[in-house]
């Protein structure tokens, strides 16, 4: 087994605000039924011959970097992936066009299919002592092959170089074919080859099913789209630990290699930075509420939950940036209606495996409302969550109810507010509690599934397989 170590990804870097996703770029129909590999390129095999020797190389995770980004690809130094080298392209590359928010959706459904592996997928460079593939998305000057979604330089069977640089090109696709063309390459360089059955990552075209994986069951390997029969197929010594020979066990050998998934145990981090801690605000005053999400596996995507005085706000699914969202002073329901005082705002963040990190800033009003001296006296937060009828200028709990029951309907039919991420609305300076039926989503139910795509499912972050690949 190799040696592993903890994923340390550097210090954390601000990702300036992407602008809201929309549906995303998608997948043209077209690709259906297209080769996902480049057929008219034999790769190299590599890696080890026969079963004694395999089983060296295995258990041993490693990272997948999915290169939205290289700009040049380098000659003359293998296929190496920590240069950004490969044997099949060089010069410069038309990276991924999508958004970070789009790019942090590819990441998600990349992370999917790998689940149960040990295999962590990133969007940033590993330290290059890291074992990790590469996949870079992109275009080549003058354009990738025709008709074909990526490729591959190497079968490595064993996966006895995990630093290899493969291709996917469709800059175009949705989230979820992307993520199948990332991972058929990737596998390709982890020795796996094509095999017949259309429900698998290593079926050689695109279509005929809604989502594929590394499944669980031999299949015929192939040689060609036309799946004609492999009677002598490259990896055999990793294929019958689990086959025979000429059939392939996707799932075994993809547990095989990498052994079970490196749990993310690092809590992510959500940091305040305005209001300030102390700040004194001007009743009537706006201010922006600013924090940053971070995580030690990027891109992530986040639940969040802001509280003001305890009560809750909103929530949102957010991706590892600088979020801003705009606080409108003055009364209520179009201002915060804050009284004279001390406030507190909080943030509870969550990330794809479930870690949990909270940050809470005081800050204090001035120039507006006293609290009312037969409302509790400072107990202005529970006040508002009362909502006891006082109603009038009490009312966080109140205005906020009422504010959500009021444009809920428009929050519904609103196309493009995509929760992944939020700018700083725009010209539109509305108060908070206006803004909250646009960011609200689905609160977190008891009993969940644990990862985040059972909870981001339904919404707009994922685009579903099925409308690209069926
Ligand atoms: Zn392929």
């Amino acid at each position: 087994m190799r040696a592993f170590s903890a994923v340390s990804l550097g210090a954390l870097g601000l990702v300036s605000l992407a602008g809201p996703a929309s549906a995303g770029p998608t997948t043209p129909d077209t690709y259906a039924g297209a080769p996902i590999t480049d057929p008219s390129v034999t790769p190299e095999i590599i890696g080890v011959g026969h079963e004694p020797d395999a089983i060296a190389a295995l258990d041993s995770p490693t990272l997948l970097f999915v290169n939205f980004d290289v700009g040049q690809v380098n000659a003359g130094c293998g296929n190496d992936a920590r240069n950004d080298c490969s044997q099949l392209f060089s010069g410069p590359f038309t990276g991924y066009q999508g958004n970070a928010s789009e790019r942090a959706a590819v990441i998600q459904a990349s992370r999917e299919d790998v689940e149960d592996f040990g295999v962590i997928v990133v969007g940033e460079r590993p330290p290059n002592d890291q074992p990790y593939a590469m996949v870079i998305v992109g275009q080549p000057a003058g354009g990738s092959p025709a008709g074909v979604g990526g490729v591959a330089p190497t079968i490595d069977c064993g996966n006895t170089n995990p630093w290899i640089t493969s291709f996917a090109f469709l800059l175009d696709s949705g989230a979820n074919t992307l993520a199948t063309v990332i991972h058929q390459e990737a596998a390709h360089t982890w020795g796996l080859e094509h095999v017949d059955e259309n429900t698998d990552n290593l079926f050689p075209s695109a279509g005929g099913t809604v989502d594929p994986k590394y499944t669980d069951a031999c299949h015929q390997i192939v040689v060609n789209t036309d799946l004609t029969p492999d009677g002598n197929a490259r990896c055999n010594s990793i294929h019958t630990l689990f086959c025979s020979a000429n059939q392939q066990n996707s799932y075994q050998e993809m547990l095989a290699l990498f052994g079970p998934p490196v749990p993310d145990l690092v809590p992510p981090t959500v940091a305040i930075s305005s209001p300030a801690e102390g700040e004194e605000l001007d009743y009537d005053a706006d201010f922006e509420l600013t924090f940053v999400l971070d995580d030690d596996r990027r891109p992530q995507i986040f639940d969040i939950v802001v509280y003001f005085d305890d009560v809750e706000a909103t929530d949102a699914v957010l991706i590892d940036q600088e979020h801003s969202f705009p606080v409108a002073g003055g009364d209520a329901p179009t201002g915060h209606g804050f009284f004279n005082g001390p406030h507190t705002v909080r943030i509870e963040a969550v990330d794809e495996a479930g870690n949990v990190a909270s940050d809470e800033v005081t800050f204090t009003i001035v120039g507006g409302n006293e609290v009312p001296s037969g409302d509790g006296s400072g107990d202005d937060g529970s006040g508002g969550e009362a909502g006891d009828g006082t109603g009038a200028d009490g009312g966080d709990g109140t205005g906020a109810g009422d504010a959500t029951a009021g444009l809920d309907g428009g929050g519904g039919s609103d196309d493009g507010g995509c929760a992944c991420t939020t700018t700083t609305g725009g010209g539109t300076r509305a108060s908070w509690w206006l803004l909250v039926p646009l960011l609200l989503r689905r609160r977190r139910q008891p009993g969940a599934e644990r990862r985040i795509r059972g909870r981001v499912g339904g919404g707009r972050m994922r685009a579903r397989r099925s409308r690209h690949l069926s």
